[in-house]
């Protein structure tokens, strides 16, 4: 059975159901003294469980037309990789289109769309760029207490470490900044 076959089965139930407890409601026949309602009960529930179903696979198809739990999980886990000096070259051609010229137009006075087009850019360009920088520096721990095997980070937090050097711990990245640790001074 297909995902869209449950979903009609689950649909004709519900509707054979509601049709039931109608024929017996509508029934002339049926003496005063019959309590239609407790009788027509258990169609109503179970017309609206398979409503109720029906709507659950609608939902689970769409979920499938995204991709496999696996897939999803994946996606939703991995941070967007892009190259900042792909996006920064990018971001130069855009700025260059600018219908400027720089020498015979005066740009501040005549043409203060494009003035804002290319400061927009420029920021954008400088975003990008200080955040590579970001991504590439690293955060220098250093012994700041031997005693108490206290570290400083570069982000100017303290991190006391029970027992041996950060890299002994396996400690790869500050967990304050997350940036790389890179080890300044000497130990003791
Ligand atoms: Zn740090």
């Amino acid at each position: 059975m297909t995902i869209d076959e449950a979903i009609s089965h689950a649909r004709e139930v519900a509707e054979c159901q509601k049709m039931s407890a109608r024929l017996i409601e509508d029934n002339a026949y049926m003496p005063e003294s019959v309590d239609k309602e407790a009788i027509t009960y258990g169609n109503t529930i179970c017309a609206d469980e398979h409503e109720q179903l029906a709507e659950w696979l609608e939902e689970l198809k769409q979920y499938r037309a995204i991709g496999t739990p696996e897939e999803c999980l994946a996606a939703k886990c991995t941070p967007t990789a892009y190259d900042p000096d792909k996006v920064v070259e990018q971001l130069e051609k855009l700025k260059s289109l600018v219908p400027v010229n720089r020498v015979l137009d005066d740009i501040v006075n005549d043409k203060p769309k494009e003035l804002g087009m290319l400061i927009a850019y420029n920021k954008a360009i400088e975003i990008v760029k200080s955040s590579e920088q970001e991504q590439k520096s690293e955060c220098e721990w250093k012994l700041e207490d031997a005693e108490s095997n206290l570290y400083v980070t570069g982000c100017e937090n303290r991190q006391l470490i029970f027992e041996g050097t950060p890299e002994e711990n396996g400690y790869k990245y500050c967990p304050y900044c997350g940036r790389k640790i890179k080890r300044g001074g000497i130990d003791a």
